[in-house]
């Protein structure tokens, strides 16, 4: 920038204070001259003309699939690297912006799979499949290119892509784990209904492909609605919540603030404290492993193929709704890739849960059935197993010989005023622990889309059945047609060692969207009940409370993120809420002997107890957040 380098002054400050600096690319939009020069850099519409940048107007947006990516950006590249010997390079919007139509997307995917561009977004159009392939080996073939390019110049660098997350995020997040030497979320706040877990949700969504590797979380200090106040402050609390839920999670914290300039100062406070807790804790928070034996299996290619346009419904609302229904139920638990099925990936788990994960091949559905021959358990939902890995319908549930249901219809739905009656096992006059909490109630809501499935076998006891919609006005008209039926609304069975439940409707997404408790019971049940061990963490107290249980070197740790808030389910937090006292039940892992118990964000030393290798541990209250840290001897 004239006779100065500015970026090459914050290098050299940085080197002289010891740190590590990552430069951050950008390549989404250019300017006019780089238009006049090569105009076939620039995205083209569907309808063939140029795209103008959205916010910025003077912009014009580049297509990420051809030269400009290819060429220009990787030039660009090697020059940062050779001139600065930066550590890394961190491209943020490097995957496009959307279907591009220029003359080198045309030319490239034709030549590639004998297809014109698609028009359409159904999966199931030949042409749109071909480019949801096509794209993604593209840009893994950019990431390449660019990772070495990078590690040419500086070998103790790499490529950082702004990628990666969970069902509803495009690039293979089991490629991402195995090319990524770190992964950062950005996910800078929450906006309209997301609830504050949905940070940490983040962390278990990469741990899931990246293991150990340190991961990070950016969050940013302004406000992250439609609107984007980019120049704006949250709310202290709010932020604080946000950070605390994704280090609970495994995420380490990264701040970013847009601009240099300070037009509101309130985020310096709560920022700072931040991360002067997590240096003073730091030994208590460099997590070796998750604890959790529960795991929530998310599936990119049932979001791409059986979703399409939909895939926010139909995949990723069961997703938050079982969430939800196991942040409620104070269970720790994991996420699992469903291209990470094999033991090495799976076997830490007693429990993985299917939430309508639609779309899974005969080899995936093999490996699941390898899982509870080796005994482990699954609690599935609505469609799952139901077409193969294209999101191509299947005859019958690829799983419905574990299910002990086979599908014998189309979905049916939404249905509106049908129940479920719960069942007394009339062999033994007692219910189904599935019911725990709920026999006293004679029937319950049923959900809003269901598949019609028969029992396998005959006589066997069901738990719930169905009582099929009637009408719901005018009022004298409502009542039941058909006041009973033998139509399964779960299936729970023992396996060998393992335990499989099934619902064969949308519990998981209709909890999102009611938020029944009666569901939210049912699925703790269904969780306790095929996972069928005593709890590694059991913790006792009134409050919505997310639990996660690690190791580290010489501990343990148990952190409470206290949830319980009137702004919860829909922000900005304006005051944090403490709870009062809860009980703490931990499990050592067996050889593990206990040093001490203390409390990090409290600070002090709790009573606690020891009973043949249970610990229990008194919290007097919470906040926003406490972490119960038990060393090891
Ligand atoms: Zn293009």
């Amino acid at each position: 920038m004239g006779d100065s380098d500015p970026f090459g002054e914050l290098v050299a400050g940085c080197r002289k204070l010891g740190m590590n600096v990552i430069a951050r690319t950008d390549p989404h939009a250019t300017y006019q001259d780089v238009y006049d020069a090569h105009p076939d850099w620039i995205a083209v519409e569907a309808a063939g003309n140029k795209r103008r940048h959205w916010a910025s107007p003077e912009l014009w947006v580049t297509c990420a699939l051809g030269p400009y990516n290819f060429e220009f950006m990787t030039a660009v590249t090697r020059e940062i690297v050779e001139r600065y010997q930066v550590d890394g390079i961190f491209s943020n919007r490097w995957d496009g912006s959307g279907m591009c139509y220029c003359e080198h997307c045309q030319t490239n995917f034709k030549q590639a799979t004998g297809f014109d561009l698609p028009r359409t977004s159904n999966p199931q159009d030949p042409a749109r499949r071909a480019f949801i392939v096509w794209e993604q080996q593209r840009l893994f073939e950019l990431w390449r290119l660019w990772d070495a390019t990078i590690r040419k110049a500086n070998p103790n660098a790499g490529f950082m892509a702004n990628a990666g997350g969970g069902a509803l995020s495009t690039l293979d997040m089991k490629t991402i784990g195995e090319l990524a030497p770190t992964l950062f979320a950005d996910r800078q706040a929450r906006s309209g209904v997301a609830p504050p877990w949905t940070n940490g949700k983040n962390g278990k969504e990469y741990r899931a492909t990246l293991g150990r590797k340190a991961i990070v979380g950016i969050f940013s200090v302004g406000v992250e609605e439609p609107y984007r106040w980019k120049d704006s402050v949250q709310s202290s609390e709010e932020i604080r919540l946000w950070v605390v839920d994704g280090i609970a999670n495994g995420l380490r914290p990264w701040f970013t603030k847009f601009s240099g300039t300070l037009y509101d100062g309130r985020w310096l406070k709560p920022v700072e404290e931040l991360y002067g807790w997590h240096y003073r804790n730091e030994r208590y928070l460099r997590n070796e492993q998750p604890l959790a034996r529960v795991a929530m299996v998310y599936s990119q290619q049932t979001a791409t193929f059986y979703g399409g346009v939909q895939a926010e419904a139909k995949v990723e609302d069961h997703t938050l709704g079982f969430y939800q229904a196991l942040i409620e139920a104070r269970i720790p638990f994991e996420m699992v890739h469903d291209r990470l099925f094999d033991a090495g990936h799976t076997d830490q788990f007693r429990t993985l849960i299917l939430p309508n994960i639609a779309a899974l091949s005969d080899a995936q559905c093999a490996q699941l059935r390898q899982f509870v021959e080796r005994g482990g358990s699954l609690v599935a939902t609505y469609e799952t197993s139901l077409y193969d890995e294209w999101g191509v319908r299947r005859r019958d549930f690829g799983l419905a010989d574990l299910f002990g249901l086979s599908a014998n219809g189309p979905a049916e739905g939404p249905l509106r005023n049908s129940y479920l009656n719960i069942e007394k096992n009339e062999r033994t006059g007692e219910y189904h622990p599935l019911l725990a909490g709920l026999e006293d109630a004679g029937r319950i809501i049923n959900g809003v889309h269901r598949i019609p499935a028969q029992p396998r076998e005959k006589g066997i006891y069901v738990p719930l059945t169905l009582i099929p919609s009637y009408p719901d006005l005018p009022m004298e008209k409502v009542f039941p047609r058909v006041p009973k039926t033998d139509i399964p609304g779960v299936t729970a069975r023992q396996i060998g060692k393992g335990r499989v439940v099934f619902f064969p409707w949308d519990i998981d997404r209709t909890y999102w969207e009611v938020l029944s408790p009666d569901h939210g019971k049912l699925l703790r049940n269904a969780v306790m009940w095929a996972t069928n061990e005593e709890p590694v963490v059991r913790v006792q107290g009134t409050g919505l409370l997310e639990v996660t249980v690690w190791t580290q070197k010489q501990s343990l740790t148990v952190h409470l993120v206290n949830l319980s808030n009137p702004m919860m389910m829909k922000g900005p937090v304006r005051e944090i809420v403490p709870i009062g006292s809860q009980k703490v039940r931990l499990r050592l892992p067996s050889g593990k002997r206990l040093a001490g118990v203390k409390l990090l964000v409290g600070g002090t030393q709790p009573v606690f107890s020891e009973t043949a290798g249970v610990v229990e541990v008194q919290v007097p209250s919470i906040a926003l957040h406490e972490v119960v840290a038990f060393d090891l001897a």
